[in-house]
């Protein structure tokens, strides 16, 4: 659906990506959109003939490149990865650890779902399991 279509890397933390790998994606993922709007060989014809067949297309647009823009964006934040969990919500201690397995959960955006990674801790307490809190 999202363009070219790769997925996300399995690859191990730290900061989940790099500006640079970030960047690359949006453009991938933009320029991939605007050739289906305004396609760069001129021999391939332009799609639509109304104002509302291109508004079509830019809302296409839009839907494809605001939440690869999000979840990239959201991929670099410091905070998407912790290392520490914090205290228990259940027991309060802390003896808590980040566990190795991560989860997605696909959050709705205005413009469409986008899908976060997401860290689960354990409580070695009370071995209860819990998100580390993000601010
Ligand atoms: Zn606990």
């Amino acid at each position: 659906m999202y363009g070219t279509g790769d997925c996300f890397k399995e690859e191990a933390m730290p900061a989940r990506t790099t500006r640079q790998e970030a960047r690359q994606k949006m453009i991938d993922t933009f320029m991939s959109s605007l050739d289906k709007v305004i396609p760069v060989d001129e021999s391939v014809p332009l799609r639509g003939r109304t104002f509302l067949d291109w508004e079509k297309q830019a809302e296409q647009l839009k839907r494809t490149v605001i939440p690869i823009l999000l979840e990239e964006r959201a991929a670099l934040e410091e905070t998407a990865v912790v290392e520490q969990g914090g205290s228990c919500p259940y027991c309060g201690s802390d003896r808590v650890y980040v566990e190795k397995q991560t989860s997605r959960v696909e959050v709705h955006s205005p413009e469409g779902p986008v899908v976060l990674e997401k860290q689960h801790c354990r409580c070695r307490c009370c071995d209860g399991s819990f998100s580390p809190s993000v601010p």
